[in-house]
């Protein structure tokens, strides 16, 4: 019988996960399939179920539900600090977040060093705390700028409470750069498709000159934040490969089965071709 695992979220039409899982199954001949469910906020509870009555091995959950399916399942420590899962396993009813690991993993893949490296984060949203996070067990040392400085204060004291962070501070762009950092990683959503022209840069603060900067946006996969870097002499990198990653590590939580990246990368990047 097929294994059955899935994603849950709201809308979900968007999404590259079914064809990236599909074609690794496909490639390692295996038995498994992926389909997307959209699941509106108001049913979520049996949203879950059914598929778990259903005999499905797990789901991938994505927006709006990360957050709100912390109280349906057991949320790992990962998942408790962050705050949100991605990936469930009904086989142990517990739930994790592979954004932490998948956007570490990336980073080490580009040979990025981040043990006692200062890195900036801008945003104060999910992806940031994950970075945050993720970050600071790597022994980074992490400054938080968001265009709202209070959601960033909320988020390092929830942080704290959550996960025990501590010793990382929220301050305006330009006092952040006065640190010299070696990385800035894009975790806001200013620069994503419709909204091509923005960009989570202050303008009249000028663009550090040849560090490196990640992007989690992978649509588009060159954002205005990217080409900024790159005309101050930098390096920038975009988000698929984080999202290819955690994609990875949670098909290795429901198979067993090391995930063929490879494959995982070439379905995304003709999926975002299609899909635009
Ligand atoms: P979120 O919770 O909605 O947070 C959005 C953040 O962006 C907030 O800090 C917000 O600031 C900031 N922001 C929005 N528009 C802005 C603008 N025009 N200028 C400056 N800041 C702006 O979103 P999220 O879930 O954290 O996701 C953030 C981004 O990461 C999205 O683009 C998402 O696609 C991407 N992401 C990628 C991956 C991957 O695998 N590559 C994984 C997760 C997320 P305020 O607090 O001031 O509103």
């Amino acid at each position: 019988m097929t294994n059955k695992v899935g994603l849950i979220g709201f809308p979900v039409e968007h999404s590259i996960s079914p064809a990236m899982h599909n074609a690794a199954f496909k490639h390692l001949g295996m038995d498994w399939a992926y389909d997307a469910m959209a699941i509106p906020p108001d049913i979520l509870k049996y949203g879950i179920r059914e598929p778990m009555q259903h005999g499905y091995i797990g789901l991938n959950v994505t927006i709006p539900h990360k957050e709100a399916v912390m109280r349906l399942v057991t949320p790992d420590a990962i998942a408790r600090a962050v705050g949100a899962i991605n990936t469930i396993d009904f086989r142990t009813n517990t739930g994790t977040n592979t954004d932490v690991q998948g956007l570490i993993d990336d980073l080490k893949a580009y040979h990025i060093p981040l043990k006692e490296e200062t890195v900036l984060v801008l945003g104060a949203g999910g992806a940031a705390r994950a970075a945050v996070y993720g970050l600071v067990r790597e022994g980074a040392r992490v400054i938080v700028v968001n265009r709202t400085l209070q959601k960033a204060q909320v988020m390092l004291a929830d942080l704290t409470i959550s996960a025990g962070i501590r010793g990382v501070d929220a301050m305006t762009l330009d006092e952040a750069v006065e640190h010299a950092p070696s990385l800035i990683i894009n975790c806001t959503s200013a620069g994503l498709y419709p909204k091509i022209d923005d960009s989570p840069w202050v303008d009249g603060v000028p663009f550090p000159k040849n560090i490196t900067v990640y992007d989690m946006i992978y649509r588009p996969q060159k954002t205005k934040f990217m080409t900024q870097a790159e005309n101050a002499g930098g390096r920038a990198i975009g988000g698929l490969g984080m999202l290819v990653r955690q994609g990875a590590l949670s098909f290795k939580l429901w198979t067993g089965v090391d995930a063929p990246l490879e494959t995982m990368f070439a379905t995304a990047l003709i999926e975002l071709a299609l899909k635009g």
